[in-house]
C-alpha cells in the first residue's frame, strides 16, 4: 500500500487530496499545526482512517521527525499562508511558512530519505506571475510577483528546481491558478461572493462589499485539480505543469453568475457596494493559463465548466445557510 503525506491537509486541497488518494487506496498521513483548527472535527469524522501528525512548516525538527516516521511513498507540500490578503499584512510570517516552509520539507526528505525515493509535489502559483508579460501564461513564462505571497512562491519554486537539479531529487511543481470549491476559505473572493448571495437569497441581508469588479483569474475546480498533482508524481521524471482552465472572467461575470444560479437578477450594483478597505496595495489584474503541456504529458484536463463551478458554489452555500440561523 503506497504512503503520502499531506502538508496543510485540512486546508481546501488537503481536503480533495485525502478524498482522492484513499480512493486510489493510499494510506494518508497528514501535517496539522495546532490544535484550534475548525475543519478539524468534520475532517476526522468524514476520513477517520487518516493519520493526523502535529507539527509545523516553521519547525524543521517536527519535519524530519515526521518524514522519519512515517516514512511516505509521496509527500505533498500543500501547507502554506495562501491568503494574497493576509500576506500584506504579514510578509515575514508569509515568507517564513510559504516561502522558506517549502524548503524545509524539501530539507527534510532529502535528510531522511538518502536515496531520493520519496517523491515530492510543490504547490506552486499562478501568482508567480503577477504582472503578466504574456497572455496566457505557460511554464516559460516570466515570474512578477506582485504580493509577498507570491514572492514567498517563487523562492519556493526555485528551490525545487534547485533541490531537483543539486541533489537528484524528485520535486514536481504544479504551478496551478485559481481553484475553488465548497471547501474555500471564505476570505477568497469567490467564497465571499457566494456565500454572501446565499444569505441575501435567504433574506439574511440586503447586499455585501468588494474591493474592486474587474480583476480577472482563471476560475477551476479544486476537485479536479488534485488529480494533477497525483499525476505529476506517477511522471518518469520531475518536472513543472501549469494547470489552469485556459478561460478569464472577472470578478463581476463571477457575482452575476451567482446572483443567476441563486435565482436573483443580476443587478450587480443593486447588491455589491465598493470597498477601499479590501483594495491591496499591488493587484494583479489579470491571469490565464495554458495547460497544454499538462494536457499533453498528463492527460489532464478541467471537467468543469465556469458556470457549473459557481452553480456548485452557491448550492453548497444555500444549503449551509439555510441550516444556520445566524
Ligand atoms: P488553504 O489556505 O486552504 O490551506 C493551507 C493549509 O496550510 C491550511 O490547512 C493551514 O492550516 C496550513 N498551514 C498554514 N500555516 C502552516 C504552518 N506554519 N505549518 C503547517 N501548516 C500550515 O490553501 P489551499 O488548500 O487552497 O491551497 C493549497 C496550496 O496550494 C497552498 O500552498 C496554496 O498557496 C497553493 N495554491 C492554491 C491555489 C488556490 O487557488 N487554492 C492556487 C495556487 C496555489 P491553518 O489554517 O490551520 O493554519
Ligand atoms: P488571489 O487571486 O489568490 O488573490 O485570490 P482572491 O480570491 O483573494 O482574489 C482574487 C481577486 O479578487 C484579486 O484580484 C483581489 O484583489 C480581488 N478582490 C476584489 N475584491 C475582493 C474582496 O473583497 N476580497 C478578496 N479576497 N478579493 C477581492
Amino acid at each position: 500500500m503506497k504512503k503520502a503525506f499531506i502538508t496543510g491537509i485540512l486546508g481546501q486541497d488537503g481536503i480533495h487530496l485525502t478524498e482522492f488518494l484513499l480512493s486510489k487506496d493510499y494510506e494518508v498521513h497528514g501535517l496539522i499545526n495546532g490544535q484550534r483548527n475548525s475543519n478539524m472535527n468534520s475532517f476526522v469524522v468524514k476520513f477517520p482512517s487518516v493519520k493526523l501528525h502535529s507539527g509545523d512548516l516553521t519547525d524543521f525538527s517536527s519535519l524530519v521527525r515526521l518524514i522519519d516516521l512515517v516514512h511516505p511513498h509521496e509527500v505533498y507540500n500543500l501547507a502554506a499562508i495562501s491568503f494574497v490578503g493576509m500576506s500584506f499584512a504579514q510578509p515575514e510570517l508569509t515568507a517564513n511558512v510559504t516561502g522558506l516552509g517549502a524548503l524545509r520539507v524539501f530539507e527534510a526528505v532529502k535528510t531522511v530519505d538518502k536515496e531520493s525515493h520519496i517523491r515530492i509535489y510543490q504547490a506552486s502559483s499562478s501568482e508567480m506571475f503577477g504582472k503578466v508579460t504574456q497572455v496566457p501564461q505557460n511554464e516559460s513564462t516570466r515570474f512578477h510577483p506582485r504580493s509577498p505571497y507570491g514572492v514567498a512562491k517563487v523562492f519556493a519554486h526555485y528551490a525545487a528546481q534547485n533541490y531537483r537539479e543539486a541533489y537528484g531529487m524528485f520535486i514536481s511543481s504544479g504551478i496551478l491558478f485559481n481553484h475553488e470549491g465548497e471547501n474555500r476559505g471564505y476570505e477568497f473572493v469567490t467564497r465571499k461572493i457566494t456565500s454572501n448571495v446565499a444569505r441575501i437569497k435567504l433574506g439574511k441581508q440586503p447586499n455585501f462589499s468588494l474591493g474592486s469588479l474587474h480583476p480577472k483569474r482563471d476560475w477551476g475546480y479544486a476537485g479536479d485539480y488534485v488529480h494533477a498533482m497525483w499525476e505529476m508524481l506517477q511522471i518518469g521524471a520531475p518536472d513543472d505543469f501549469i494547470i489552469a482552465t485556459g478561460e478569464a472572467h472577472s470578478i463581476r461575470e463571477f457575482v452575476e453568475c451567482a446572483l443567476i444560479a441563486a435565482g436573483l437578477e443580476p443587478e450587480t450594483e443593486k447588491y455589491v457596494t465598493l470597498d477601499p478597505a479590501f483594495i491591496r496595495p499591488a493587484e494583479v489584474d489579470l491571469l490565464i493559463g495554458d495547460a497544454t503541456k499538462a494536457k499533453e504529458v498528463l492527460g489532464w484536463s478541467p471537467t468543469k465548466s465556469f458556470t457549473e463551478l459557481v452553480g456548485l458554489m452557491v448550492e453548497n452555500d444555500l444549503k449551509l445557510e439555510s441550516q444556520s440561523k445566524e
